[in-house]
């Protein structure tokens, strides 16, 4: 049975779409030309992708050409690593156990290939990056690509990525950061950010789902990793998907014009949740870093002491109409703990709980989330 109220706050794992975006969707729907075909159909897509590419190197202080579409943050997460390693000779790869699985198992994949060693990073209790290990292992392996994400997407934390670029510029490594999390929730300027390669996925910014890019720095030669087709600029085979990638360039466009109110609101939203949680959740802690310039503002991941309720509260919570994560989305129906708290040593009696927030995220949002939590966490509530 249907929750007779829903509470969305699992905006991390995915995000609903922006009413804008679905009308610049809709407009394209009937726009069936294949942008590769000569005719003028064709050249009506081809104008509308183009255009599109333009304006999102535009947001980003790019070159159009850097842009690929892809079908998501994890093709763009896979084509920044295999390329690097197919097509631009990297024999190491310089990551943290901490990273979404689009970079864990594509550089396991190389590695049980033989094409590459992996080198992982130490990672502290809250989620940071040991920077003084990562440039020691930067200097032991100089040319390696480095592949680390911008905010994590349990946690939350942030990574310095200025530090990231100088210590990769000055080993002559290659940069990647999986910005999936970030994008459209910052300024981007990509010589400022200094990476080689960075990912985004649509539906995190309140776009289509099946869509996303990588920017690849113009000065790298790579190939498609698919065969088939020499759409992209020979950099990704297969006809592009217009309609994602129209909604795509609004839901961008939308969030990078309004940044500052966004972070602004959601940033509000997560402080006043953590008030509440302290007030009224007794012994809650936080994962990760909390602060405005340290960790993602639409993230907040809470750690809640030994409860009877603890082992089914995903499921309470579900049935109250609240929707949220126990770790990320791909984590939680999974078995085995996540691989984000178990790097950063969360304590295994305690029980997490990402909350997400997005544009559409209200005040009375949290506060029937904290009035939902609190009374599954009074001593001795067992409801199922
Ligand atoms: N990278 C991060 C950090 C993510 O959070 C996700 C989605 O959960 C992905 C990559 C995968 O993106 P997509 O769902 O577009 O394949």
């Amino acid at each position: 049975m249907e929750p007779s109220k829903t509470v969305y706050l699992d905006n991390a794992a995915t995000t609903p779409l922006d009413p804008i975006v679905i009308d610049a969707m809709c407009e394209v729907m009937t726009n069936y030309g294949n942008p590769s075909a000569t005719h003028a159909l064709g050249r009506k897509s081809r104008g509308v992708i183009e255009t599109s590419r333009k304006k999102i190197a535009g947001f980003l202080h790019a070159d159009a050409k850097e842009i690929v579409f892809t079908s998501g943050g994890t093709e763009a997460d896979n084509m920044a690593i295999r390329c690097s390693v197919n097509d631009l000779g990297v024999k190491h790869i310089i990551t943290s156990p901490i990273e979404h699985k689009a970079v864990l198992q594509t550089s396991q994949d190389l590695v049980s290939k033989g094409l590459v060693s992996i080198h992982l990073v130490n990672v502290d209790n809250d989620a940071s990056i040991d920077y003084t290990h990562l440039e020691s292992l930067a200097s032991k392996y100089p040319g390696a690509l480095i592949s680390l994400m911008h905010a994590n997407n349990e946690v939350g934390t942030l990574l310095d990525y200025k530090k990231v670029s100088r210590i990769a510029k000055e080993n002559n490594c290659l940069f990647h950061s999986d910005t999936v999390q970030t994008m459209g929730h910052y300024a981007f300027d990509v010589s400022e950010f200094g990476a080689d390669f960075l990912a985004c996925s649509a539906h995190k910014l309140h776009g289509p789902k099946g869509v996303g890019f990588l920017y690849v720095n113009k000065k790298l030669a790579i190939k498609s990793m698919m065969t088939g087709g020499g759409q992209e600029s020979n950099h990704r085979a297969g006809t592009e998907n217009i309609i994602g990638i129209v909604g795509m360039t609004k839901a961008l466009e939308l969030a990078f014009t309004n940044v500052k109110e966004e972070q602004k609101h959601m940033f509000g939203l997560k402080t006043y949740m953590m008030e509440k949680v302290v007030k009224e959740l007794p012994q809650v802690q936080f994962n990760g870093n909390t602060s405005f310039d340290g960790g993602l503002y639409t993230v907040l991941n809470c750690s809640l002491p030994p409860h009877p309720n603890n082992a089914l509260l995903l499921f309470q919570l579900d049935l109250d109409g609240v929707c949220c994560s126990g770790g990320s989305a791909c984590n939680s129906g999974a078995a085995t703990g996540s691989h984000v708290l178990n790097a950063i040593n969360h304590d295994p009696n305690r029980q997490a709980i990402r909350f997400s927030f997005g544009r559409f995220s209200t005040k009375e949002d949290v506060d029937y989330t904290i009035d939902v939590l609190s009374k599954l966490l009074q001593p001795q509530t067992v409801k199922v």
